[in-house]
Order: structure tokens, then C-alpha cells, then sequence
């Protein structure tokens, strides 16, 4: 990653005043049309951080005709231009990435240093990446010689139109800046729909494309709920494609949306993801290096990363030596206030989430599970006095939980694993790949040959062996079944935005 933080300050100031959120509609700040606004909260202290616009149909319409009248000139500016744009964009967010990251940790509840080395760094990096990528898609050109004369075939990449980027709350700008950046390098004119939960970073971003100097309309930030603004628009006509991250249900409605209109829609949906343990990366050697793996894959941002491995499927002739070590590993993670340096592990996105999480726990207990660690909410005296009030949950390891039961066969999205013991390689996965999901997959061993032969009868989108999220953003990046439709990164992520046409030119004869 190119944008390295500074090490983390001793004490953060917290937030003071509200912020008081405006869409970006056609290069001004407004309000939603009657004024009607929502509240985002900081998970952690419960406290208000922003008023939001609560838009409706006619702010989507107002954003989109914005697009629509801002497309043909920003389509046909060379892509050198539209690169340097996201590149200022870029350098204006790492100037300010302290800011962003403190107003992502009270948005969400993550830890600051989570937010300050994976969230905002990401976020600047996808900005450069796509507008690196874009000067690097080639125009193909094909020539062939006939009996009857010759010809020339290029094959045109036409930019579709207005996109429309619908984000979730668990990584607020990483996935927004992941949407916006190929779509505006590829040539389409964007309408933006951040989480309604996590619009502060979104927001600030708006500001800095107004300084970056992106024309009026070429990307428009529309704030608002999802089954109200959301809805509103990847059913606007004038839309051309949508690219969604969040749930797979909502992912379902939008798809039947936009399936009438033939629009283009890549869906980045949810996962229930497999980790294979074999016995040897629990070796004396390797036994630390796993553990210490394993536990951020599975507690990362809380659990709240569509990614993390939920079903850890262990070895049985290891299950001995590894699970007290994972055990003791969870225990030993830093719950805490978000903003203290020290923290691992914060708070989930509200309280309502803790809710859900805890209520797929129980169920798994009255069906017999047992709790190796955590299963509660973490009691408020054992919090600091400024997070007292805040959705923490302890992170939670459940074994003897059946892998037909729901908390296997369904995302919890949130801070629960469940330990699986296999046998054989056929049964680890057959029990991997037992889920409507297919979304991604750890494999932990140092024996390659086994470590291939997994992967390749996995059948989800990426497989890490021996480690968890590492990304090169030229990879196309998503999911099989229920985990979506279509490939994010790189240039899949470029041509999703934009249609090949093809150009045959009578060269001789
Ligand atoms: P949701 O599906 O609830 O929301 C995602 C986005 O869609 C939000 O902006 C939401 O707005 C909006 N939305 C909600 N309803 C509609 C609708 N009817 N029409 C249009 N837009 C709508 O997901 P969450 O925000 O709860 O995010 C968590 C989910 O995201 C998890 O399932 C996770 O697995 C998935 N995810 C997948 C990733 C992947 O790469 N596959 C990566 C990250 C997350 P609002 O929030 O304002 O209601």
C-alpha cells in the first residue's frame, strides 16, 4: 500500500459539533428537497455525530440528471485527464487521512488504528490504482487478410452512463472509493448512495472532489436510506449500470429492480467463509504464526468484513493443540475504546446488529452449542467510562454446532466463529462448500501440492493460503451463488463500467 499512516498519536480529540451532512447534487451542497434529515450515531458512545439527508425519488432524479447532463463531456475527456483528477482526489484524502480516519472510527466504532492503516490507506490507494489502470487498458486492434481485400477490427470500449454505487457500513470509504474510482476513470458519470449508517467519510469525500475539481455533476453523492433513496435509484430509468456491496436479500431486490431496465448490475453480496486447518500449520513451527492469522481473519473490524472466515474447519489430529491456542489467542484481544492506540477490537456497527449477533448465538446454544469463548455482550463496567454505552460484543468461538444449523449456513456478520473438526480432505470440502454462499476461503498449511488441490475444489471467489486479505487490486475480486454476480478490481472492474464495440475497417482490396 503506497500510503503508509504515521504512527498513531497517544490521545485523539474527540468529535465536538455534529456534522451536518448535505448531498452533492450537479457540484452544490443541498439538503434533501423539504429538508427531512436521519441521525448517523457513533456506535461506541451512542453519541449523535451527523444529521443526513433523508432524500427521497426527487433528489435521486435531481442527482441523476445531473450525471446525465454532465456525461457526454466527461466521456469524451482523454482518460489522462480523468486520471489526474482521482489522483488529486487521492493526494487530498492522505493529506487529510487523520481526519478521515477519526471520522470513520466514530462512524462505525472500529478501531482508530484499524481505520488509519487498512481503511483510509485503501481508500487512497483504490483512487490511485484505478486512475493508474485506465491509461493502461489498450485499445485492441485486430487485422486480417482476406481473398477479397483486408480489414481492420477495433474493438472500442464505450462508457455506459450514469453509474450508480451503493455501499455498506462495514468499510464506508474502502468500498465507496472501490465503486466510484473505475467507474469515473472508465468515463460513466457517478450517483453515490453511502450506507445511511456511515455517511461522514463519504461526505468529507464529496467536499474534496469539489477542491479536486471534478466538473458539476460528474459525481454526485446522493444520502439517504436504502429502501427510500437506495431504491429510488437503481430504479431511475436514466441509469445505465449499479454496482452494489451489502446484503445478499438486498442484493436479490435489486437485481429483480433492475432486471426490467436490462441494466448492468455487479452484486458483492455476503459469504459464510470456510478456513481448512491441516494438521501441519499447527505444528510446533507454525502453530503462533496460524493463530495469530486466524484471529484477525475471523475478528477484523469485529467480524464485520464480508471476508472473514467464520467457519474454521480444523484438522482432527490438530483440534487438540489448536483450539486452546485460538481460545486463549481471542481472550487476549484489546476490547476497547476505539480511539486508545492500544485497541484491538471495538464496538459493532449499533446496537441493533449486537442484537441480531447475539440472537444467532443463542439459537446456536439452545441447539446444543457450546461457547469456547465470549457469547455475551461485553458488560459495561468492563468497558471504559466513554464507550460504556456502545454495542460491544464479546468476540466468540462455538464449537459443536451443526453444519446444517443456521449459524453455519447463514452470514452472522459479526464477531462468531464456529470450530468444525474434518477427517479427510473430501469432507473438509464437502463441508466448505456446503453454503448457498461462495464468497472466499483460507486454506492453512505449508504443504503446497495440498494447499492447491483444496483450492482448486473450493468453489467461492478467492482463496488465500496461509494468510487472509491480502489484495492486489488488479485481481478480479467476488463471489459464487449468493455472494453475487460479476468481478470487481482491475480492469474487470474497468470494463464492467463501459460497453466493447466493435469498429471493422476496409483496409485494401
Ligand atoms: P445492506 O444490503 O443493508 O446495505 C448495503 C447498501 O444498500 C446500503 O447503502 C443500503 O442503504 C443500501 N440499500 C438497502 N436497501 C436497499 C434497496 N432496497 N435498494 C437499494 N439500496 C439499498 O448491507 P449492509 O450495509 O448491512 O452491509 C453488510 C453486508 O454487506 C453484509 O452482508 C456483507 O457480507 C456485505 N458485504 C459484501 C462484500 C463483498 O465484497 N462481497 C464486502 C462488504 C460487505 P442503507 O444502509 O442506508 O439502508
Amino acid at each position: 500500500m503506497s500510503s503508509a499512516a504515521p504512527p498513531l498519536p497517544a490521545s485523539y480529540p474527540a468529535r465536538v459539533q455534529p456534522a451536518v451532512i448535505c448531498n452533492l447534487i450537479d457540484g452544490c451542497f443541498r439538503p434533501a428537497r423539504g429538508g427531512a434529515t436521519t441521525v448517523a450515531q457513533n456506535p461506541a458512545t451512542n453519541q449523535m455525530i451527523a444529521t443526513v439527508p433523508d432524500s427521497t425519488a426527487h433528489d435521486v432524479n435531481e442527482a441523476v440528471a445531473a450525471a446525465s447532463r454532465a456525461f457526454p463531456e466527461w466521456s469524451a475527456r482523454p482518460a489522462d485527464e480523468r486520471a489526474a483528477l482521482l489522483m488529486r482526489l487521492a493526494d487530498l484524502v492522505e493529506r487529510d487521512l487523520d481526519a478521515f480516519a477519526l471520522a470513520e472510527s466514530e462512524n462505525t466504532g472500529k478501531p482508530l488504528a484499524l481505520a488509519r492503516s487498512l481503511d483510509v490507506p485503501r481508500s487512497i490507494a483504490n483512487l490511485r490504482h484505478f486512475a493508474h489502470a485506465v491509461m493502461e487498458d489498450r485499445t485492441r486492434l485486430f487485422e486480417q487478410e482476406l481473398p477479397q481485400g483486408s480489414m481492420q477490427s477495433t474493438v472500442l470500449r464505450k462508457p455506459l452512463g450514469v453509474a450508480a454505487c451503493i455501499s455498506p457500513w462495514n468499510l464506508p470509504l474502502y468500498l465507496f472509493t472501490w465503486k466510484i474510482a473505475p467507474a469515473l476513470a472508465a468515463g460513466c458519470t457517478v450517483v453515490g448512495k453511502p450506507s445511511e449508517v456511515t455517511p461522514v467519510t463519504a461526505w468529507m469525500l464529496s467536499q474534496r472532489m469539489v477542491d479536486a475539481g471534478f466538473p458539476a455533476g460528474v459525481c454526485n453523492v446522493v444520502h439517504g436510506r436504502g429502501p427510500l433513496a437506495g431504491a429510488a435509484l437503481v430504479a431511475q430509468p436514466d441509469v445505465a449500470c449499479i454496482t452494489f456491496t451489502g446484503g445478499t436479500l438486498t442484493g436479490e431486490s435489486i437485481a429483480r429492480s433492475a432486471a426490467g431496465s436490462f441494466k448492468r448490475t455487479a452484486l458483492e453480496l455476503g459469504g459464510s467463509n470456510a478456513a481448512i486447518v491441516c494438521a501441519d500449520a499447527a505444528n510446533d513451527a507454525h502453530l503462533p504464526a496460524t493463530v495469530d492469522a486466524l484471529v484477525r481473519a475471523m475478528f477484523t473490524n469485529q467480524g464485520q468484513v464480508c471476508h472473514c472466515a467464520s467457519r474454521i474447519l480444523i484438522e482432527r489430529s490438530c483440534w487438540d493443540r489448536l483450539v486452546p491456542a485460538l481460545v486463549e489467542r481471542t481472550r487476549a484481544l484489546r476490547i476497547g475504546d476505539p480511539l486508545d492506540a492500544t485497541t484491538d477490537f471495538g464496538s459493532l456497527i449499533s446496537a441493533a446488529h449486537l442484537l441480531r449477533v447475539a440472537s444467532m448465538v443463542n439459537a446456536a446454544v439452545g441447539d446444543g452449542a457450546r461457547v469456547l469463548c465470549g457469547g455475551e455482550r461485553i458488560p459495561a463496567d468492563a468497558l471504559p467510562e466513554r464507550v460504556r454505552s456502545g454495542a460491544f460484543y464479546a468476540p466468540t468461538l462455538l464449537q459443536d454446532v451443526s453444519v446444517d444449523s443456521n449459524a453455519n449456513q447463514e452470514e452472522i456478520f459479526g464477531p462468531v466463529a464456529t470450530l468444525i473438526p474434518f477427517s479427510t480432505d473430501a469432507e473438509a470440502i464437502r463441508i466448505a462448500n456446503g453454503t448457498k454462499y461462495g464468497l472466499s476461503a483460507t486454506v492453512w498449511t505449508r504443504d503446497d501440492e495440498r494447499a492447491m488441490r483444496l483450492s482448486r475444489a473450493l468453489t467461492v471467489g478467492t482463496v488465500w493460503i496461509n494468510g487472509w486479505m491480502m489484495r492486489d487490486l488488479r485481481v478480479p475480486i467476488g463471489g459464487f451463488r449468493c455472494s453475487g454476480i460479476g468481478r470487481e478490481g482491475g480492469m474487470d472492474a474497468l470494463h464492467f463500467f463501459a460497453e466493447p464495440m466493435v469498429v471493422v475497417r476496409r483496409t485494401g482490396g
